[in-house]
């Protein structure tokens, strides 16, 4: 329970946020990470573990995911001014680095936004850089790290506690400025304070301390202007609230602590070690307490450390990462000149003045004790959250790495770590996997190819032997369709000879139809004609009946008259007879004669008149006859035009299907050409079909 406690206590505060959705689980965070097992490989992306986080930015600027980030207190103090709190800034010198030509308008933007007060942090490190040297002078300590970097006091507290005691038992800055605002400025000693800072990791030391209530960085500002659309230009230049400083303006760039101690020690800079930058600085003090043990270190009075490459300029919470030195610390340089003139009259003793100046002005805000400092030891965290694995179990895990041999300890840094070992140790802890070992993945890899390889031969031996037998029943599926494709030529030739020959019968048919309508035709000119001789003939035998009628009659006259020649004669004999034989004989000669005549007149008129009603009779049949014979041509011409218009309708039936027949015979050629087209496609797919095959069963011999 006390022990919950404590680790409750000393837990340090978030100031580093992993945004899950981007993490791309690259480790690249890990690898430049000064403390490592802050960061929690062992899932699908890089989980954080912000109590053994030092909060040194380094993974912000490495990750280009952007999936990193940190936390400051922007958005609480925005809605802490909104509500009227009473609030005064103080302002990290870094400020010059960042905005430039622009930092007093900071001071404006900030007195805008209703912040009472805005006070120059590089006082406070003037003020530092006095409790330094009276510590120095008065304790006369072998070694003092500097303190200015909360992020190294969170790894001296964490991972080298034993350096602990040589930490300057003063504060920083910061806190310089915020216990002179306490007590120097009673009007504000109750306002809340938010620091204006490079740096996410100065919040934990405003927790350690118990002073200061936001810390507010430089990309934030930044932000919420870019948000407003407005330009720090824009702002009025307001002066500090507290006084000028005078080289301190330096504490922000590396070696400027350093700098700023020479008013106090001329010699300072041959007793300082000056190290800046990861991961440089850490590899320093993690050896440190080590080189102090074996007499090799102190050599150096002072340990001018920070943990960003360009200094505080540079830190996690401005936009310098990755500039040119020069090009951040140009400004603070120019600052630096500005600030040192104005504690520099003109005249003789201009430079004896001045110093005397700021040596009363700084007495006037410094005082014994105010502005102690003391630390924390947080090692129980990490021991707590860190095992330190017994070589049994490092070699149990390596096994679960693959790590058989000596050859297997790479050392290659691919996981973020700086070993095999400390890799090891993470998995241990369960902050790592196997999984995320360039070995473990080099060795999985050619396992799972060995063992992908057998998959694939059996797969393949399986496939092949599917093909082989799906290929074999497609040959006999090609040689079946081959032989009925065959049948069908076969077929589809017979068919066009025989319409063939059905389109030359019908043609042959046409023709004779054609010859036949000709043979009707004259038979029809000839029964036409046949029909009006006929015709004439009635006619002619109408006239010799009329004729016969003619003579009849005529012969009936003649026979009357012979009839009465007769009577004559018998008259005339009678009369003879009464005349005498004289006259009378000669007379009745005559008489007898003339009887003779007409008896012989009326016998040949009989006759002919006999004869003359046969001639009739045989003239009435022949006008009967050829009445007949008229009806049967007019019969006959009708029956020719009843078979020549069927003809025709035969004719054209048989030209439409002779037509047919021609493009029945055409489509039946194209069939053919397909068909041979089919053929042949159909021998070429069983002879690639067979070459199929035998690959295939080359494939299976492999
Ligand atoms: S650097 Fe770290 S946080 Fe960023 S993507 Fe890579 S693993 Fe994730
Ligand atoms: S801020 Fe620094 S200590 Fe913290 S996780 Fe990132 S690299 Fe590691
Ligand atoms: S071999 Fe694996 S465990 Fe070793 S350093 Fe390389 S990646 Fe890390």
């Amino acid at each position: 329970m006390f022990r919950d406690k404590l680790m409750t206590d000393i837990r340090l505060r978030p100031v580093i946020k992993v945004l899950k959705d981007k993490c791309v689980n690259c480790h690249r965070c890990i690898m430049v990470c000064p403390v490592k097992m802050c960061n929690d490989g062992s899932g699908d992306i890089i989980e954080h573990h912000s109590e053994l986080c030092i909060g040194c930015g380094e993974c912000i600027e490495v990750c280009t995911h952007h999936a990193r980030i940190g936390i400051d207190d922007f958005d609480v103090f925005m809605e802490d001014l909104r509500t009227g709190k009473n609030i005064v800034a103080i302002v990290a010198p870094a400020i010059a680095a960042s905005f430039e030509g622009n930092y007093l308008k900071v001071n404006g933007l900030l007195k805008s936004l209703g912040i009472k007060a805005v006070f120059d942090v590089s006082f406070g490190a003037e003020l530092t850089s006095k409790s330094y040297a009276d510590y120095m002078k008065k304790k006369h300590p072998k070694m003092v790290i500097a303190q200015p970097c909360p992020t190294l006091v969170a790894f001296i507290e964490m991972y080298r506690p034993e350096l602990i005691a040589y930490l300057a038992p003063a504060d920083s800055p910061m806190m310089h400025t915020m216990k002179m605002i306490k007590r120097y400025y009673p009007q504000y000693k109750n306002h809340r304070i938010v620091a204006i800072s490079p740096c996410y990791s100065k919040r934990r030391e405003f927790d350690e301390v118990g002073i200061g209530d936001y810390n507010v960085t430089f990309k934030s500002l930044q932000g919420y202007l870019d948000q407003k659309h407005a330009r720090i230009s824009s702002y009025p230049a307001v002066e500090y609230d507290n006084p000028p400083a005078e080289r301190a303006v330096l504490f922000s760039s590396p070696g400027g602590l350093m700098r700023t101690m020479q008013r106090y020690d001329a010699d300072i800079m041959s007793k300082t070690r000056k190290i800046t930058g990861a991961p440089g600085v850490y590899q320093y003090l993690a050896l440190l307490a080590e080189a102090v043990k074996k007499g090799e270190s102190p050599i150096y009075q002072l340990v001018d450390c920070l943990n960003c490459d360009l200094g505080c300029n540079g830190g996690p919470g401005t936009e310098n990462q990755g500039k040119h030195p020069d090009m951040v610390e140009c400004m603070v340089e120019r600052r630096n000149r500005k600030v040192q003139e104005q504690y520099r009259p003109k005249g003789l003793f201009g430079a004896l003045f001045g110093r005397k100046k700021l040596e009363k002005l700084l007495n006037a805000y410094w005082e014994e004790g105010l502005y102690g400092r003391s630390y924390t030891d947080r090692s129980a965290i990490f021991k707590k959250m860190v095992v330190n694995p017994t070589q049994d179990q490092i070699r149990a895990t390596y096994s679960k790495m693959h790590k058989t041999k000596p050859a297997d300890i790479l050392n290659c840094g691919a996981c973020g770590y700086k070993s095999c070992e400390q890799m090891a140790v993470a998995i241990v802890n369960s902050l790592n996997k196997p999984e995320n070992c360039r070995h473990y993945i080099d060795v999985e890899k050619a396992l799972i190819s060995e063992r992908s390889e057998r998959t694939i031969k059996e797969t393949i031996d399986r496939v092949l032997g599917h093909a082989l037998e799906e290929m074999h029943q497609t040959i006999d599926g090609i040689s079946s369709l081959s032989a009925k494709i065959n049948e069908t030529a076969d077929y589809v030739l017979q068919s066009s000879a025989a319409i063939q020959q059905m389109v030359e019968n019908t043609q042959s048919i046409t023709t004779n139809l054609e010859h036949n309508a000709e043979a009707v035709l004259r038979l029809n000119e000839s029964s036409t004609a046949g029909k009006d001789r006929l015709h004439k003939v009635g006619e002619l035998i109408a006239e010799v009946a009329i004729q016969s009628d003619a003579l009849i009659e005529a012969c009936k006259v003649i026979g009357d008259i012979a009839d009465e020649t007769g009577v004559l004669g018998m008259n005339a004999a009678i009369e003879a007879a009464h005349a005498g034989d004289a006259v009378g004989k000669g007379f009745a000669v005559v008489a007898v004669e003339i009887r003779k005549l007409a008896e012989s007149s009326g016998h040949q008129a009989g006759e002919i008149s006999k004869n003359l009603k046969t001639i009739k009779s045989l003239v009435d049949t022949s006008k009967e006859s050829s009445v007949m014979a008229q009806n049967q041509f007019d019969t006959m011409a009708s029956i020719i035009h009843t078979v020549n218009t069927e003809e025709i309708s035969i004719k054209n039936a048989m030209e439409v299907q002779s037509a047919g027949g021609t493009q029945v015979i055409q489509s039946l050629n194209e069939i053919n050409t397909l068909i041979a087209r089919v053929q042949d496609a159909s021998s070429s797919l069983l002879i690639s079909g067979k070459a199929i095959i035998a690959d295939i069963q080359s494939l299976k011999a492999m």
